[in-house]
């Protein structure tokens, strides 16, 4: 999905973005299926995007918007269709690259079968041989099968050599499509599913290491209202600049992530509660303290505040349990007036 409409799903207009989408499907006589309401959602929601404009060119040709119609434009444009477009093209190259190579194996085996022979015949022919002509012409064979071998010796090395190459160019190319899979665009930190994934492993090496481990939520307070007097563009930069400094505070082995609309985790494998809370103070701080300006205009937007939560895992405990209590402990920062961090624990002490 792109940012645009990611945040727009998120935003002051998502719901009359959504009744828009129904209320045009239904005017173009298409159903309101799942993949014709994410359409119908990208269309509305970034009209000048590559999507967009292909819709408005298709709903204004004559032919009906029909099921194929609609499959043909997730493949092509949606991120999810792209994805799988992607992996389907490098297995098509693993396919290709594999049935070369081995084709080129075969084709050296046969040739060394072939020599062998070749070896054998010569070597009864010696026996047999008579004059020194009859053993020039047998050498010359032999001189011949042998480089006809190299030959086939040296294609093979650099078919491998080729492949070899090929396939360290995909395996990159791949990297590359899980990075981006597991990355949120807006803010560059990790994204939900990054989230879960590291949470859950987390919780695994914990067990391992019987070390402690503590979660950390953060939200953006009260950023509706500054979405809907700023705008969202704004409130898409302030999203970044929040995405930084917890980025810049939360370096290996601390894992950062957007696991929300302006809802931030760090997973801290190894810390107990305190350096965490020390953490996240800093970060509330620095935050809290800086004068925004709106890029565009320089004008003044005033500084947004942070609340935060942290638990640390009990042992055993599931990464739902433990986050639950970081969210706990996060709302009780949000109802005791917000700007501030809550340890779980001393939550859990005084009830
Ligand atoms: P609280 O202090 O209780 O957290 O109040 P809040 O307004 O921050 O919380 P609420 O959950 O009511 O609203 C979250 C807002 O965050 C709604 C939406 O405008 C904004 N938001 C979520 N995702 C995005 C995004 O990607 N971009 C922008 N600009 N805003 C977003
Ligand atoms: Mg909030
Ligand atoms: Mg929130």
């Amino acid at each position: 999905m792109t940012t645009q409409v990611e945040a727009a799903l998120r935003g002051p207009e998502a719901f009359n973005l959504a009744r828009n989408a129904l209320a045009e499907m239904e005017s173009a006589g298409v159903w309101p299926t799942p993949l014709n309401f994410e359409l119908w959602i990208h269309y509305l929601g970034d009209p000048e995007g590559p999507l967009g404009r292909e819709m408005t060119r298709l709903l204004g040709a004559a032919d009906s918007f029909t099921e194929g119609t609609a499959e043909m434009l997730a493949a092509e444009y949606l991120p999810r269709g792209r994805l799988s477009e992607e992996i389907r093209d490098a297995g098509a190259v693993l396919n290709r690259e594999l049935s070369s190579v081995s084709a080129a194996l075969a084709k050296a085996r046969q040739s060394q079968a072939d020599y062998g022979e070749t070896l054998t015949e010569a070597s009864a022919s010696i026996e047999a041989a008579g004059d020194p002509a009859d053993l020039k012409r047998l050498v010359t064979g032999l001189t011949d099968a042998t480089t006809r071998v190299q030959r086939e010796n040296r294609t093979l090395e650099t078919r491998l050599e080729t492949s070899t190459k090929e396939v360290a160019r995909l395996r990159e190319h791949l990297e590359q499509v899980r990075r981006d899979a597991m990355t949120d665009a807006l803010t560059n930190l990790g994204n939900r599913k990054s989230f879960d994934e590291a949470l859950l492993a987390a919780c695994v090496e914990s067990d391992k290491t019987k070390k402690p481990f503590t979660l950390a939520v953060l939200d953006i307070d009260h950023f509706k209202r500054f979405n809907d007097t700023w705008g969202h563009q704004t409130g898409d930069q302030v999203l970044r600049y929040v995405a930084s400094v917890i980025g810049r505070v939360s370096k290996a082995p601390r894992i950062a992530a957007r696991y929300g609309g302006e809802e931030f985790a760090v997973i801290c494998p190894g810390e107990s509660a305190a350096t965490v809370e020390t953490a996240l103070n800093a970060i509330r701080e620095e935050i809290g303290s800086r004068a925004l300006r709106r890029r565009s205009t320089n004008d003044e937007l005033g500084a947004v505040t942070i609340s935060a939560g942290l638990a640390t895992r009990h042992p055993g405990e599931s990464g739902s349990s433990l986050l639950d209590r970081a969210d706990e402990a996060l709302y009780a920062s949000k109802r005791s007036g917000r700007n501030q961090v809550t340890n779980a624990e001393r939550l859990e002490k005084a009830a």
